[in-house]
Protein backbone atom coordinates (compact mmCIF):
# COMPACT_ATOMS: atom_id res chain seq x y z
CA UNK A 1 0.00 0.00 0.00
CA UNK A 2 1.46 3.43 -1.08
CA UNK A 3 1.27 5.63 1.97
CA UNK A 4 1.08 9.35 1.70
CA UNK A 5 2.15 11.36 4.42
CA UNK A 6 3.78 14.88 5.46
CA UNK A 7 5.78 15.75 8.30
CA UNK A 8 3.89 18.87 8.50
CA UNK A 9 1.41 17.18 10.17
CA UNK A 10 2.93 17.52 13.55
CA UNK A 11 3.03 21.60 13.15
CA UNK A 12 -0.07 21.54 13.94
CA UNK A 13 -0.95 20.67 17.72
CA UNK A 14 -4.10 22.10 19.60
CA UNK A 15 -3.63 22.14 23.55
CA UNK A 16 -6.64 21.96 25.52
CA UNK A 17 -10.91 20.89 24.22
CA UNK A 18 -13.35 21.89 26.16
CA UNK A 19 -15.67 18.42 26.86
CA UNK A 20 -19.04 18.31 27.79
CA UNK A 21 -17.99 21.90 30.24
CA UNK A 22 -14.62 20.19 31.15
CA UNK A 23 -11.25 21.23 29.34
CA UNK A 24 -9.04 18.29 29.06
CA UNK A 25 -6.29 17.51 26.88
CA UNK A 26 -6.96 18.31 22.97
CA UNK A 27 -7.63 14.87 21.53
CA UNK A 28 -6.55 15.39 18.29
CA UNK A 29 -2.83 15.97 19.20
CA UNK A 30 0.29 15.65 16.74
CA UNK A 31 1.31 12.69 18.36
CA UNK A 32 -1.16 11.00 15.86
CA UNK A 33 0.71 11.13 13.22
CA UNK A 34 4.01 9.61 14.13
CA UNK A 35 1.78 6.72 15.95
CA UNK A 36 0.12 6.08 12.67
CA UNK A 37 3.08 6.62 10.52
CA UNK A 38 5.18 4.22 12.19
CA UNK A 39 2.24 2.22 12.56
CA UNK A 40 1.90 2.15 8.72
CA UNK A 41 5.58 1.91 8.65
CA UNK A 42 6.30 -1.53 10.68
CA UNK A 43 3.36 -3.14 8.48
CA UNK A 44 5.37 -3.03 5.58
CA UNK A 45 4.04 -0.48 3.73
CA UNK A 46 5.66 2.15 1.23
CA UNK A 47 5.68 5.70 2.53
CA UNK A 48 6.34 8.89 0.42
CA UNK A 49 5.56 12.68 0.95
CA UNK A 50 2.96 13.67 -1.47
CA UNK A 51 4.58 16.91 -3.29
CA UNK A 52 2.49 20.38 -3.74
CA UNK A 53 -0.24 20.12 -6.17
CA UNK A 54 -1.18 23.61 -5.28
CA UNK A 55 -4.23 25.04 -3.92
CA UNK A 56 -6.23 24.64 -7.26
CA UNK A 57 -7.56 21.00 -5.77
CA UNK A 58 -8.54 22.50 -2.24
CA UNK A 59 -10.48 25.34 -4.19
CA UNK A 60 -12.50 22.50 -5.82
CA UNK A 61 -14.37 22.24 -2.80
CA UNK A 62 -13.64 25.19 -0.43
CA UNK A 63 -14.35 28.53 -1.01
CA UNK A 64 -11.24 30.53 -1.60
CA UNK A 65 -11.94 33.45 0.98
CA UNK A 66 -12.10 30.60 3.59
CA UNK A 67 -8.68 28.84 2.34
CA UNK A 68 -7.24 32.89 2.48
CA UNK A 69 -8.34 33.02 6.20
CA UNK A 70 -6.87 29.82 7.35
CA UNK A 71 -3.47 30.62 5.81
CA UNK A 72 -3.27 34.34 6.53
CA UNK A 73 -4.69 34.16 10.07
CA UNK A 74 -1.36 33.58 12.38
CA UNK A 75 0.00 36.70 10.28
CA UNK A 76 -2.41 38.72 11.14
CA UNK A 77 -2.30 37.44 14.90
CA UNK A 78 -1.17 41.08 16.38
CA UNK A 79 -4.67 42.28 15.65
CA UNK A 80 -5.80 39.98 18.63
CA UNK A 81 -4.25 41.68 21.86
CA UNK A 82 -3.28 39.38 24.31
CA UNK A 83 -3.14 36.36 21.89
CA UNK A 84 -1.04 34.11 23.18
CA UNK A 85 -0.35 30.80 21.41
CA UNK A 86 -3.64 30.15 19.35
CA UNK A 87 -6.50 32.01 17.38
CA UNK A 88 -9.79 31.06 18.85
CA UNK A 89 -13.16 32.57 19.60
CA UNK A 90 -15.92 32.46 22.01
CA UNK A 91 -18.28 34.02 19.73
CA UNK A 92 -20.01 32.46 16.65
CA UNK A 93 -22.26 33.50 13.77
CA UNK A 94 -26.04 31.87 13.85
CA UNK A 95 -27.43 31.23 11.01
CA UNK A 96 -29.74 34.75 11.22
CA UNK A 97 -26.08 36.72 11.57
CA UNK A 98 -24.58 36.71 8.46
CA UNK A 99 -22.42 39.59 8.08
CA UNK A 100 -18.84 38.85 7.35
CA UNK A 101 -16.69 41.65 10.00
CA UNK A 102 -13.40 43.01 8.91
CA UNK A 103 -11.28 41.86 12.20
CA UNK A 104 -9.73 38.66 12.70
CA UNK A 105 -11.67 37.95 15.67
CA UNK A 106 -15.06 37.92 14.29
CA UNK A 107 -13.51 36.08 11.31
CA UNK A 108 -12.74 33.61 13.51
CA UNK A 109 -16.04 33.07 14.45
CA UNK A 110 -17.70 33.40 10.73
CA UNK A 111 -15.54 30.50 9.26
CA UNK A 112 -15.70 28.02 12.57
CA UNK A 113 -18.13 25.70 14.01
CA UNK A 114 -17.08 25.30 17.40
CA UNK A 115 -13.86 26.06 19.74
CA UNK A 116 -12.11 22.66 18.45
CA UNK A 117 -10.33 24.04 15.75
CA UNK A 118 -7.80 26.87 17.18
CA UNK A 119 -5.10 28.37 14.47
CA UNK A 120 -1.57 28.20 16.09
CA UNK A 121 1.61 28.74 13.99
CA UNK A 122 2.08 25.66 12.29
CA UNK A 123 -1.98 25.01 11.73
CA UNK A 124 -1.49 26.01 7.96
CA UNK A 125 1.36 24.11 7.08
CA UNK A 126 -0.35 21.23 8.67
CA UNK A 127 -3.88 21.34 7.12
CA UNK A 128 -2.05 22.09 3.64
CA UNK A 129 0.24 19.34 3.72
CA UNK A 130 -2.91 17.22 4.89
CA UNK A 131 -4.84 17.92 1.65
CA UNK A 132 -1.61 17.52 -0.34
CA UNK A 133 -1.92 13.41 0.93
CA UNK A 134 -5.20 13.16 -0.02
CA UNK A 135 -4.91 14.65 -3.88
CA UNK A 136 -1.77 12.33 -4.15
CA UNK A 137 -3.83 9.75 -2.53
CA UNK A 138 -6.29 10.36 -5.14
CA UNK A 139 -3.97 10.49 -8.33
CA UNK A 140 -1.74 7.28 -6.77
CA UNK A 141 -5.26 5.33 -6.68
CA UNK A 142 -6.06 5.52 -9.89
CA UNK A 143 -2.63 4.65 -10.86
CA UNK A 144 -2.42 2.24 -8.69
CA UNK A 145 -5.60 0.79 -7.41
CA UNK A 146 -5.18 2.16 -3.92
CA UNK A 147 -3.44 4.09 -1.57
CA UNK A 148 -3.61 5.84 1.91
CA UNK A 149 -3.59 9.38 2.48
CA UNK A 150 -2.23 9.99 6.70
CA UNK A 151 -4.12 12.80 6.80
CA UNK A 152 -3.40 15.20 10.00
CA UNK A 153 -5.59 16.71 11.17
CA UNK A 154 -8.61 15.13 10.32
CA UNK A 155 -11.26 17.18 7.86
CA UNK A 156 -14.40 15.10 6.79
CA UNK A 157 -16.67 18.14 9.36
CA UNK A 158 -15.26 21.10 6.94
CA UNK A 159 -17.82 22.64 5.25
CA UNK A 160 -16.99 24.41 1.62
CA UNK A 161 -16.49 27.58 4.36
CA UNK A 162 -16.04 26.52 7.59
CA UNK A 163 -13.97 24.37 9.95
CA UNK A 164 -15.47 22.78 12.61
CA UNK A 165 -14.84 19.06 14.66
CA UNK A 166 -10.69 19.33 14.88
CA UNK A 167 -10.93 19.57 10.70
CA UNK A 168 -10.19 22.65 8.00
CA UNK A 169 -10.06 21.26 4.90
CA UNK A 170 -12.07 18.47 3.79
CA UNK A 171 -9.19 16.01 2.65
CA UNK A 172 -12.44 13.44 1.54
CA UNK A 173 -13.84 15.56 -0.14
CA UNK A 174 -10.92 17.06 -1.76
CA UNK A 175 -9.53 13.49 -2.68
CA UNK A 176 -13.17 13.11 -3.80
CA UNK A 177 -13.28 15.90 -5.89
CA UNK A 178 -9.80 15.21 -7.46
CA UNK A 179 -11.13 11.63 -8.63
CA UNK A 180 -13.86 12.95 -10.29
CA UNK A 181 -11.99 15.31 -12.12
CA UNK A 182 -9.87 12.57 -13.20
CA UNK A 183 -12.42 9.96 -14.27
CA UNK A 184 -15.20 11.86 -15.13
CA UNK A 185 -17.92 10.09 -12.24
CA UNK A 186 -19.65 9.64 -11.01
CA UNK A 187 -17.10 8.74 -7.82
CA UNK A 188 -18.10 7.69 -4.17
CA UNK A 189 -17.56 8.25 -0.62
CA UNK A 190 -18.06 5.94 2.72
CA UNK A 191 -17.23 7.63 5.70
CA UNK A 192 -16.38 5.19 8.58
CA UNK A 193 -15.56 7.15 10.59
CA UNK A 194 -18.04 6.89 13.88
CA UNK A 195 -19.38 10.33 13.88
CA UNK A 196 -21.11 11.91 10.87
CA UNK A 197 -18.73 13.39 7.43
CA UNK A 198 -21.47 16.03 8.11
CA UNK A 199 -19.21 18.58 5.77
CA UNK A 200 -18.59 16.16 3.38
CA UNK A 201 -21.74 15.77 3.20
CA UNK A 202 -22.54 19.13 3.18
CA UNK A 203 -20.32 20.45 0.48
CA UNK A 204 -21.84 17.40 -2.30
CA UNK A 205 -24.94 17.51 -1.23
CA UNK A 206 -26.92 18.83 -4.36
CA UNK A 207 -24.34 16.85 -6.47
CA UNK A 208 -25.51 13.63 -8.31
CA UNK A 209 -22.12 13.22 -9.59
CA UNK A 210 -20.29 11.92 -6.10
CA UNK A 211 -22.40 9.92 -4.18
CA UNK A 212 -21.82 9.97 0.11
CA UNK A 213 -22.52 7.69 2.32
CA UNK A 214 -21.76 7.55 5.77
CA UNK A 215 -21.49 5.11 8.63
CA UNK A 216 -21.64 6.90 12.29
CA UNK A 217 -22.94 7.12 15.63
CA UNK A 218 -27.07 7.88 16.01
CA UNK A 219 -26.43 12.25 16.00
CA UNK A 220 -29.39 12.53 18.30
CA UNK A 221 -27.28 12.29 21.21
CA UNK A 222 -23.77 12.74 19.60
CA UNK A 223 -21.27 14.92 17.58
CA UNK A 224 -21.83 16.69 14.87
CA UNK A 225 -25.72 16.40 16.45
CA UNK A 226 -27.04 18.67 13.37
CA UNK A 227 -27.06 16.95 11.28
CA UNK A 228 -26.32 12.28 10.05
CA UNK A 229 -30.26 11.32 10.22
CA UNK A 230 -31.55 9.26 7.61
CA UNK A 231 -33.85 10.92 6.05
CA UNK A 232 -30.89 13.43 5.01
CA UNK A 233 -30.89 11.63 1.21
CA UNK A 234 -29.69 15.09 -1.28
CA UNK A 235 -31.40 17.53 -2.78
CA UNK A 236 -32.14 19.14 -6.40
CA UNK A 237 -30.01 17.68 -8.60
CA UNK A 238 -27.87 15.52 -5.70
CA UNK A 239 -31.57 14.17 -4.59
CA UNK A 240 -31.04 10.58 -3.76
CA UNK A 241 -27.43 10.58 -3.47
CA UNK A 242 -26.99 10.88 0.05
CA UNK A 243 -27.41 7.94 2.56
CA UNK A 244 -26.60 8.05 6.20
CA UNK A 245 -26.83 5.25 8.35
CA UNK A 246 -26.45 6.09 12.15
CA UNK A 247 -26.42 3.65 14.50
CA UNK A 248 -27.31 2.99 18.34
CA UNK A 249 -25.07 4.06 20.52
CA UNK A 250 -22.84 1.11 21.41
CA UNK A 251 -23.45 -0.71 17.99
CA UNK A 252 -20.69 -3.68 17.74
CA UNK A 253 -19.04 -5.52 14.76
CA UNK A 254 -21.95 -7.10 13.55
CA UNK A 255 -24.34 -4.14 13.17
CA UNK A 256 -21.61 -1.76 11.58
CA UNK A 257 -20.69 -4.44 9.18
CA UNK A 258 -23.97 -4.48 7.99
CA UNK A 259 -24.18 -0.55 7.64
CA UNK A 260 -20.64 -0.74 5.76
CA UNK A 261 -22.14 -3.55 3.11
CA UNK A 262 -25.56 -1.93 2.49
CA UNK A 263 -23.43 1.42 1.82
CA UNK A 264 -20.78 -0.33 -0.36
CA UNK A 265 -24.22 -1.88 -2.16
CA UNK A 266 -25.96 2.10 -2.36
CA UNK A 267 -22.17 2.51 -4.05
CA UNK A 268 -21.99 -0.59 -6.68
CA UNK A 269 -25.30 0.43 -7.39
CA UNK A 270 -24.70 4.14 -8.81
CA UNK A 271 -21.86 2.41 -11.11
CA UNK A 272 -19.04 4.63 -9.03
CA UNK A 273 -15.68 4.51 -10.92
CA UNK A 274 -13.47 5.40 -7.84
CA UNK A 275 -14.11 5.45 -3.91
CA UNK A 276 -12.77 7.30 -1.11
CA UNK A 277 -12.84 5.77 2.36
CA UNK A 278 -13.14 8.72 5.03
CA UNK A 279 -11.31 6.02 7.44
CA UNK A 280 -11.90 7.17 11.20
CA UNK A 281 -10.83 4.45 13.16
CA UNK A 282 -12.77 6.08 16.20
CA UNK A 283 -15.64 3.31 15.75
CA UNK A 284 -13.21 1.44 17.92
CA UNK A 285 -14.92 0.12 21.22
CA UNK A 286 -11.36 1.70 23.24
CA UNK A 287 -11.77 5.24 21.39
CA UNK A 288 -11.54 7.88 24.11
CA UNK A 289 -13.89 10.06 22.52
CA UNK A 290 -16.32 7.00 20.74
CA UNK A 291 -19.49 5.63 20.89
CA UNK A 292 -19.42 2.48 18.91
CA UNK A 293 -17.93 -0.94 20.19
CA UNK A 294 -15.63 -2.12 16.81
CA UNK A 295 -13.00 -4.30 17.05
CA UNK A 296 -9.66 -4.99 15.73
CA UNK A 297 -11.31 -7.69 13.75
CA UNK A 298 -14.23 -5.65 12.24
CA UNK A 299 -12.18 -3.10 10.66
CA UNK A 300 -10.66 -5.89 9.17
CA UNK A 301 -13.78 -7.11 7.82
CA UNK A 302 -14.55 -3.64 6.71
CA UNK A 303 -11.11 -3.44 4.69
CA UNK A 304 -11.71 -6.55 2.97
CA UNK A 305 -15.44 -6.01 2.02
CA UNK A 306 -14.30 -2.68 1.03
CA UNK A 307 -11.06 -4.20 -0.95
CA UNK A 308 -13.38 -6.48 -2.27
CA UNK A 309 -15.79 -3.93 -3.93
CA UNK A 310 -13.02 -3.29 -6.76
CA UNK A 311 -12.84 0.00 -7.28
CA UNK A 312 -9.73 2.42 -7.17
CA UNK A 313 -9.54 3.19 -3.72
CA UNK A 314 -8.10 6.11 -1.78
CA UNK A 315 -8.01 5.46 2.20
CA UNK A 316 -8.12 9.08 3.76
CA UNK A 317 -7.47 8.93 7.61
CA UNK A 318 -10.35 10.60 9.51
CA UNK A 319 -10.68 10.82 13.28
CA UNK A 320 -9.22 7.83 15.50
CA UNK A 321 -7.62 9.05 18.97
CA UNK A 322 -5.12 7.86 21.61
CA UNK A 323 -5.39 4.69 22.60
CA UNK A 324 -3.52 1.68 22.20
CA UNK A 325 -6.01 0.38 19.54
CA UNK A 326 -5.22 3.06 17.34
CA UNK A 327 -2.07 1.91 15.84
CA UNK A 328 -3.55 -1.71 15.87
CA UNK A 329 -6.54 -1.09 14.26
CA UNK A 330 -4.94 1.22 11.19
CA UNK A 331 -2.56 -2.14 10.92
CA UNK A 332 -5.34 -4.37 10.54
CA UNK A 333 -7.04 -2.51 8.10
CA UNK A 334 -4.22 -1.88 5.58
CA UNK A 335 -2.81 -5.56 6.14
CA UNK A 336 -6.77 -6.66 5.71
CA UNK A 337 -6.96 -4.60 2.73
CA UNK A 338 -3.74 -5.33 0.49
CA UNK A 339 -5.28 -9.05 1.33
CA UNK A 340 -8.45 -8.95 -0.43
CA UNK A 341 -6.62 -7.53 -3.22
CA UNK A 342 -3.92 -10.12 -4.00
ZN1 LIG B 1 -14.64 11.02 14.32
Amino acid sequence: MRVLHSPDSARHDPALYMRRGTPIPHPEQAARYAILRDAALQGGHVLAEPGDHGLGPIHAVHDPDYVAFLAEAWTRGAEMPGIADEILTGAFARPQMHRKPAGLLGLAGLYMADTSTPIRAGTWPAVYGAAQCAVAAADAALALGQAYALCRPPGHHAYAESAGGFCFLNNSAIAAARMRAATGGPVAILDIDVHHGNGTQGIFYTRADILTVSVHADPANYFPFYAGYADETGAGAGAGFNRNLPLPEGSGDGPWLAAVEAGLAAIAARGARGLVVALGLDAAGDDPIGALSVTRAGFAGAAARIARAGLPTALVQEGGYLCAALPENLAAFLAAFDAART
